[in-house]
């Protein structure tokens, strides 16, 4: 019953129409950008046809409408990972925004020296550098969840490694390097046992689960609007009340503030403008609000299992390539296809399976520590989306071998 009109879902993407090198385009490098449907493309044109204006301050008819868009991107954010309340969905420019903004509020106030924070060894660098930016400054330990050879959390490590000491633990929901599913609400709830506050890293969970944070336990949760078939330029930071209020404003500026002066204390906007300092993308955002409402109407879980199906059907037509090797082959998988192959380099084959229309990731993926762990430099990664097909899926395959051949 969990079935999904393909044909319908691309035919809202026009970018699928196109060629590359005279091929028709096959994108499989969903995990680093998705398309976006014509309904978010739309939103440009309309917002800047009928309300560009900036928000919350204007008293015109524009700037209402535009404030009003804007608010209602947010309410749509908060359904989508069912938050309690709009107040805890602050705007960012993406998910490395919302883990810096954790790291240089919530991080510079509550971290110091005998303080340890714990990551993943399968976090991107986004939520890695943040906090060794920080630890340089405030001498706290940053401490590495182990993986083992499949690419899955040692969770009897990372129970050893909880202690009083502990005050967060910043990990991904979903590995983009290698698709990994992480355990996060057992995660969150053995960090509260011990005191500790959990940041979840969405960015690539949001396009492939159903996300609730008050079932999750997060205390911080991450994503981008650009991995789920929204625009670049927007993301959201979900915090629970209680600790945004707490925290220290992070940028200062317009927005931000409820009164300025130069005599008495300038003092800061409730949550969640204290942390939105300055003119937002504001069209961006109301474009990401268009892409959830966008699926939303597919529905998440069409969605994810086409993917599964998709994941299944690659994976499995790639292990009969001789000399192929599959980089993380957890249980829980959501969206990623990471390998290597024997006698030909990850650059290369991604450089020539270009020329057969195929777009896939080559590289480190932001994750080198990871990478270093699975023994590899590099991987070739496809991942899906929506409107992926089968076909695609065997085009893929068939380059794939054509590549192989060609630099053996
Ligand atoms: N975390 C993960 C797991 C990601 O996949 C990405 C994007 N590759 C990021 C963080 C950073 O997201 P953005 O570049 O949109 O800020």
């Amino acid at each position: 019953d969990l079935l999904l009109d393909v044909a319908r879902v691309r035919s809202e993407f026009p970018i699928l129409e196109r060629e590359v090198h005279g091929k028709p385009l096959v994108y499989l490098d969903n995990a680093a950008t998705c398309q976006t449907p014509q309904s978010v493309i739309d939103t440009f044109d309309d917002y800047y046809r009928q309300m560009n204006s900036n928000i919350h301050r204007g008293l015109h008819s524009l700037a209402d409408e535009a404030t009003a868009a804007f608010e209602n991107a947010r309410e749509t954010v908060r359904g989508y990972i069912n938050a309690g309340e709009s107040r805890e969905v602050i705007f960012t420019r993406g998910t490395t925004e919302a883990l810096n903004l954790v790291a240089q509020s919530w991080g510079r106030a509550n971290l110091a020296a005998g303080d340890e924070v714990l990551i993943s060894h399968l976090e991107h660098h986004s939520n890695i550098v943040p906090w060794q930016l920080l630890a340089a400054e405030r001498g706290f330990t940053i401490k590495v969840i182990p993986v083992d050879e499949r690419g899955v959390l040692d969770m009897d490590a990372y129970r050893d490694l909880l202690n009083e000491r502990t005050r967060l633990v910043a990990v991904n929901h979903v590995s983009n390097a290698l698709g990994t599913i992480n355990p996060v609400k057992e995660m969150a709830s053995l960090a509260h046992q011990h005191g500790a506050l959990i940041l979840i890293d969405g960015a690539q969970a949001a396009p492939h689960l159903a996300i609730d944070v008050q079932d999750l336990g997060a205390d911080f949760y991450a994503l981008s609007a650009h991995k789920v078939y929204g625009p670049t330029g927007a993301g959201a930071l979900y915090g629970r009340a209680e600790l945004l209020e707490e925290m220290p404003p992070w940028q200062g500026g317009g927005e931000m503030i409820a009164s300025v002066s130069f005599e008495v204390p300038t003092t800061f906007a409730a949550i969640p403008h204290k942390f939105e300092a300055g003119t937002p993308a504001i069209a961006e955002v109301v474009a990401f609000g268009r892409a959830i409402e966008w699926v939303n109407r597919i529905g998440l879980a069409h969605i994810a299992a086409w993917e599964s199906r998709l994941l299944e059907h690659a994976t499995s037509a790639v292990s009969t390539i001789d000399g192929l090797r599959i980089i993380g082959t957890a249980p829980q998988k959501a969206g990623v296809l990471s390998f290597v192959v024997d006698g030909a380099h990850s650059q290369d084959i991604g450089l020539l399976i270009d020329q057969f229309g195929v777009a896939i990731r080559t590289g480190h993926h932001c994750a080198q520590p990871l990478l270093a762990r699975m023994g590899v430099d590099a991987t070739c990664r496809a991942s899906f989306a929506a409107y992926n097909t089968p076909e695609e899926v065997d085009v893929f395959v068939d380059g794939l071998r054509h590549v192989i051949n060609m630099l053996r």
